[in-house]
């Protein structure tokens, strides 16, 4: 099959590799599309490090095309996403109650094993979650992520009427975005630095956008609150100085989520007397711990729109290029999906 193969930092390779060979409890996924993720980018650019060579791509759809000899839940022809995040059962976190994907011996398709920039990938049929006949394959690629932000909500703990403001409006801020929405907030602010961005992000549901290259997201957030700051923020962008802003926008009291993921090496400087100050909670959100179903209902129901984040669709053979759109942000990207 072919597959797009990481050999390096930013040595990415077309190349005819074997198609998997299944064991008794994997199915074999013929992909339809697949999303490049932020972390995908920072492992194409080395900031995160990870065994090479690996077909990275863990935000995907399809359709199964193989089953092992013991599943018995799926059948060839069904529509499927599917969980990458692979845990071994039998370690310490695993067997905890509030069990994480903490697991010690995790494996992350697309990550640390092979992923979905390719025509066929394997998987554990324990992962993988039917969606329903006819559902767009192309929308069913960003189920993971959305899985992630359901994760970030839960942990966010947002209540109804709360005023909120979300850094960034990337593919995960918009979908941030309409989970908070439908979660009741009663006034939601977006930031970022594009004008195309914050326009989507109005369409879907955001009562203010304010555009930082223009002005201080602080002080606008500030000005619509009347001094006092919001009841939340949520920084989704993955950058210190996005999570500094976040929490100065934040009122006393109030919750700052740190949702994005910066690189491996960065430091966020933090004045901790304004922490105590402002007594402020602070959460974090990793992966997407059983959080899958959900997604899967809530993407079917239609109530978070997906669609509008897809704004560019390559073939497996243009994968420089959906990098390079993906990484520069080119031609108003928002999520950038490629097909096999
Ligand atoms: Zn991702
Ligand atoms: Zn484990």
């Amino acid at each position: 099959m072919q597959a797009a193969v990481l050999h390096g930092v930013r040595d990415l390779r077309l190349e005819d590799v074997p198609t998997p060979k299944l064991s008794a409890n994997e199915v074999l996924i013929k992909i339809n599309a697949t999303g490049i993720c932020g972390t995908d980018l920072h492992i194409y650019k080395g900031e995160w490090k990870t065994n090479t060579p690996i077909i990275l791509g863990h935000e995907f759809s399809g359709v199964i095309a193989e089953t092992g000899h013991n599943v018995e839940n799926l059948k060839v022809g069904d529509p499927v996403v599917a969980e990458p995040n692979i845990l071994c059962g039998f370690c310490y976190f695993c067997r905890m109650s509030d069990r994480n994907y903490f697991c010690e011996n995790l494996e992350a398709t697309g990550v640390t094993i092979d992923g979905a920039f390719a025509e066929y990938l394997k998987i554990k049929a324990a992962n993988v979650y039917k969606i329903p006949e006819g559902f767009n394959l192309e929308e069913a690629a960003l189920i993971e992520p959305l899985a992630c932000c359901v994760r970030g909500i839960d942990q966010a703990k947002i209540r109804a009427g709360d005023i909120v403001v979300i850094v960034g409006a990337g593919p995960i801020g918009l979908m941030l975005l309409q989970l908070v929405r439908q979660a009741g907030a009663s006034m939601i602010i977006q930031t970022d630095m594009e004008d195309t961005r914050l326009k989507l992000a109005s369409e879907l549901g955001a009562d203010y956008t304010i555009n930082i290259r223009r002005e201080d997201p602080v002080k606008a957030v500030k000005g619509l609150t009347n001094g006092y700051g919001v009841d939340v923020a949520i920084e989704a962008v993955g950058s210190p100085k996005a999570i500094t802003q976040a929490m100065k926008a934040t009122r006393r009291g109030g919750r700052l989520s740190i949702f994005g993921v910066s690189p491996q090496d960065a430091v966020w400087e933090v004045k901790p007397f304004d922490l105590y100050d402002k007594e402020l909670t602070i959460t974090t959100s990793y992966r997407s711990p059983f959080t899958f179903q959900r997604a899967v209902r809530i993407a079917s129901s239609g109530r978070v729109k997906l669609k509008p984040l897809i704004s560019h669709i390559f073939k497996l053979e243009e994968i420089h290029r959906a990098f390079e759109v993906a990484e520069k942000r080119l031609e108003g990207a928002i999520k950038v999906l490629v097909k096999p």
